[in-house]
């Protein structure tokens, strides 16, 4: 049977942009269909400006430690309005990037919303096309838990869109949406709380590095709430808010801002009447070939519940479209040691297994850890405290695991990513010579 194209994929984020885009360079017939923006959840409402404010939050620190450094400077004012704008323009530039990579590269850009009409079939803005594979790649939305006065509460989709910075902000969650978040309103000015329901924040990663970056943000004067919740929000008379905690206590605020995890996006996708399966957490379930339950409708990225990251996502969307039209360029995605930074000030950056996790897989592990100050603040009032740790198997001196929290960590973990995937020593990493004066060069001088 002769179809319109062969490969439709829905949604034009970092997962199906990659595929599709790959596709159409070996060859393949492609269209790709979007409702909302063109590169998705990243570019427009995540990873890219999410990285801008927090470039633009670090300016409150840069101006007080330049001091040290002889510099007097008037009084520093901030201007969300102009920030904002100037996000905004860049955003314009890298959807503008999107759109012509897309054409570029011989695909055809639907822009609406897609809907499946059967296990080969789609429908956009009322016309029907036929696919002989389907990738869905609609990634996520955030959630906000069902209580009273929710629709008070935003999430990140809203925060990259304020009018003005609110005076009080309370950010909800211990994930990396809160925490960056939490950092970026208090860098630029905002009285911040963050609330978390359990015991300390960023569950999974590293306990050193959690409890390193709950001290780190108490210096910088954070309010960190733990064991705590919100069970109501009221708008009061003066259009502030009113959070009520499940212990009893309220707090006032500006703004409350959810981050509290996310789902996956299939609103009126029509996967229930053909007959494609969910998993138990409702997201789309899929075999190792990012295969669905109907053979032909492929998924990946965030909407099939995997680790929500960019670079998995592309990762996918390259192994979809080698597997289909250069099969054998294919190889399949290595979950191992993805490496992952939260960019709170200070950054997190990791890879590999913690402490914690080696240790109940069984491995006997050597701990090397370093803390210290900073180079580039030992001439400012900085408090600030760097932290290196390499979790080591001591049977065979292989590196299981690196972490820090710190400036650039996510820089300088890029690098360790790979020395870990090679295999890596702990004899590796001591013979290896550091760059002298630098942070990263604890990595290498840890004994
Ligand atoms: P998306 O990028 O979400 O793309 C899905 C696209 O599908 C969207 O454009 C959507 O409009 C479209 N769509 C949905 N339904 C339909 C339909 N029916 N018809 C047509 N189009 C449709 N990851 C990192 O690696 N590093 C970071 O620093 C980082 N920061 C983040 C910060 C925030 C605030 C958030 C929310 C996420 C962040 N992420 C980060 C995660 C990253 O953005 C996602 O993992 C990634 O975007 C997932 O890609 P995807 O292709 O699966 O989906
Ligand atoms: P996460 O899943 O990382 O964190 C959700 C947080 O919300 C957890 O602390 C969770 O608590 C808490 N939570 C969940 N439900 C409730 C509830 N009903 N009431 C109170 N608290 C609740 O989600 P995020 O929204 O932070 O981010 C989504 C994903 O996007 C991330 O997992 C990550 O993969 C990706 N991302 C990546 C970034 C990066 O690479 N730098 C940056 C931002 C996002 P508990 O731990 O107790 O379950």
């Amino acid at each position: 049977m002769a179809y319109d194209f062969d490969l439709f994929v829905i949604g034009a984020g970092s997962g199906g942009v990659r595929a599709a885009r790959f596709a159409a360079g070996f060859g393949a017939r492609v269209a790709v269909a979007e409702s909302r923006y063109l590169g998705g959840t990243c570019v427009n409402v995540g990873c890219v400006p999410k990285k801008l404010l927090v470039y633009g939050a670090h300016y409150a620190e840069d101006f007080e430690q330049a001091r040290g450094y002889g510099w007097s400077l008037g009084e520093a004012r901030f201007d969300w309005a102009g920030l904002v704008a100037n996000k905004d323009r860049e955003i314009q530039r890298l959807n503008g990037i999107y759109r012509k990579l897309l054409t570029d590269s011989g695909v055809t850009l639907l822009e609406g919303h897609a809907r499946l009409t059967d296990a080969h079939g789609v429908e956009v803005n009322g016309q029907r096309y036929s696919a002989e594979h389907i990738l869905v790649a609609t990634g996520g939305w955030p959630v906000v838990p069902d209580i009273p006065g929710r629709e008070h509460a935003i999430t990140s989709n809203e925060a990259f869109h304020l009018p003005a910075c609110p005076e009080r902000v309370l950010v909800v969650g211990g994930g990396y949406i809160a925490v960056e978040f939490a950092s970026i309103f208090h860098g630029l000015g905002a009285k911040t709380s963050l609330l978390y329901r359990g015991e300390l924040f960023l569950r999974g990663f590293d306990a050193a590095v959690r409890e390193h970056l709950r001290d780190e943000m108490l210096k910088r004067g954070l309010d960190l709430q733990f064991n705590a919740d919100i069970a109501r929000i009221d708008r009061q008379a003066d259009g502030s808010l009113r959070a009520t905690l499940r212990d009893g206590r309220s707090l006032e605020s500006d703004c409350v801002f959810y981050a509290t995890g996310r789902r996956p996006m299939l609103d009126d996708l029509g996967l229930e009447e053909i007959g494609v399966e969910l998993d138990e957490r409702g997201y789309i379930r899929v075999d190792e070939l990012y295969r669905s339950s109907q053979p032909s409708i492929l998924a990946i990225g965030d909407v099939t519940g995997n680790v929500q990251l960019t670079p998995v996502a592309l990762a996918e969307g390259m192994a979809v479209a080698r597997r289909l039209f250069r099969p054998e360029q294919y190889r399949p995605v290595d979950y191992r040691l993805i490496p992952t930074a939260v960019f709170s000030l200070p950054n997190i950056g990791t890879v590999g297994l913690t402490e914690e996790q080696a240790r109940k897989a069984g491995y006997r592990v050597k701990i090397f850890e370093s803390r210290f100050r900073p180079m580039k603040l030992t001439m400012t009032d900085s408090q600030e405290r760097s932290l290196m740790k390499l979790v080591v198997d001591a049977a065979s001196e292989r590196v299981l695991g690196c972490h820090m929290v710190g400036p650039e960590a996510g820089e300088i973990l890029q690098g360790l990513a790979v020395a870990l995937k090679a295999g890596a020593t702990k004899q590796v990493f001591d013979e290896t010579l550091g760059i002298h004066p630098t942070a990263a060069e604890e990595f290498v001088t840890m004994r």
